[in-house]
C-alpha cells in the first residue's frame, strides 16, 4: 500500500476506533535507554512534518530550508490530496533507519519533530476551522513498543509538557486554520500556483522571505518597517507571518492589508478592460 494510503487508513482509524483521551486522561508509559526496544520505533517509521518540525530541524543541522526538504524528505502527493504534506525520509537498506538515529539515539533530540515526541501520545481532531469537531488525544500502543509495560504513570497533558511540545502545538493551531480550512474541506481543490505558494510561505521558509525582500510585496501589503525588519531575522515570527498572509492569499480572509494606492491602481486598470 502507498505511504499516503497507509497514512489516510491509520487517520481513519483513529477517528473511528480509537478511545478518545482528554489532557487529564491516565497512562502508562516510559522510555529510556537501556529497554529492550531503544531505537526500534526509529525505523521504517511514517513521520509527518510540520512547518515547524522543518524550521527546527534545520536550524539544528544548519541547512537552507529547500535544502532541508530535498535531503531529508519525502513529498507523496495522492490525487485526491488538496495540500502537499512532507514526510521525513528513512534511510536506505532493510532496517530503514531514520538518519537521525544514532548509538546512543536520537541525535536531534532537541529539536525532534512533533511526533517524536509526543509518543506515545497522538493528536487528532474531527472538524474544521469554521465548525471545530471534537479535539482529542489517542494513545498509540504498538507491539515492538516495551514502553507501556513500565510503571510510571503520566497524565495526558504531564506527559506532553515534559516533551516540550507547547510551540508545536501553537504552530499546528495556525495550521489548521489552513489546511481544516471549509473550502478545502469541501473538497476545492487549489490551482498548482496556490499550492506552491502554500508550500513556500510554509515549509520553504528561505524562499518566502526571499519572496518578500526581493519581489514587490512590501510595496503592496502594509507590513510596519519594525515589523519587516523582525521578518528578515526571526524564523518563527516569519512562519507565523507566512500562515497568516496565506489566509489571505488562498481564502481571501482580512489577515493582511493591501495599501490603498495597489487597490486604488488595481481598481482603474480593472475600469480600463473592456
Ligand atoms: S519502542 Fe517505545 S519504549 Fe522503545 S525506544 Fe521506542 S518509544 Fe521508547
Ligand atoms: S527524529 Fe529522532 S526520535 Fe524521531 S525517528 Fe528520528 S531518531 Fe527517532
Amino acid at each position: 500500500m502507498e505511504t499516503r494510503d497507509k497514512l489516510a487508513d491509520f487517520q481513519q482509524q483513529i477517528l473511528n476506533e480509537a478511545p478518545r483521551l482528554s489532557a487529564s486522561s491516565r497512562f502508562r508509559f516510559a522510555c529510556r535507554p537501556g529497554i529492550s526496544c531503544f531505537g526500534v520505533c526509529c525505523r521504517d517509521v511514517n513521520i509527518v512534518l510540520g512547518p515547524y518540525d522543518v524550521l527546527r530541524l534545520r536550524r539544528r543541522l544548519g541547512m537552507g530550508s529547500q535544502e532541508f526538504l530535498a535531503e531529508h524528505t519525502i513529498l507523496p502527493f495522492a490525487e485526491d490530496q488538496r495540500l502537499p504534506v512532507p514526510l521525513l525520509k528513512m534511510g536506505q537498506g532493510e532496517e530503514k533507519r531514520c538518519p537521525f538515529l544514532g548509538e546512543q539515539g536520537c541525535t536531534v533530540y532537541e529539536d525532534r519533530p512533533w511526533p517524536c515526541r509526543a509518543y506515545p501520545i497522538g493528536e487528532a481532531s474531527s472538524g474544521t476551522s469554521s465548525r471545530p469537531g471534537e479535539k482529542f488525544y489517542f494513545l498509540v500502543e504498538e507491539a515492538h513498543c516495551k514502553g507501556h509495560g513500565e510503571a510510571d504513570e503520566w497524565s495526558v497533558g504531564e506527559w506532553l509538557e515534559k516533551e516540550g511540545v507547547s510551540p508545536y502545538q501553537a504552530f499546528g493551531e495556525l495550521l489548521k486554520e489552513i489546511t481544516l480550512h471549509p473550502r478545502l474541506a469541501q473538497g476545492k481543490a487549489l490551482p498548482p500556483k496556490q499550492i506552491e505558494m502554500y508550500f513556500m510561505a510554509s515549509y520553504e521558509l528561505d524562499r518566502f522571505r526571499r519572496f518578500i525582500f526581493e519581489s514587490r510585496f512590501l510595496e503592496c501589503y502594509e507590513v510596519a518597517r519594525d515589523y519587516a525588519d523582525r521578518l528578515r531575522e526571526d524564523d518563527e515570527e516569519l512562519l507565523r507571518f507566512g500562515l497568516s498572509w496565506l489566509r489571505f492569499a488562498l481564502f481571501g480572509e482580512p489577515t493582511i492589508r493591501v495599501k490603498p494606492e495597489v487597490l486604488e491602481a488595481k481598481r482603474k486598470e480593472m475600469a480600463k478592460r473592456p
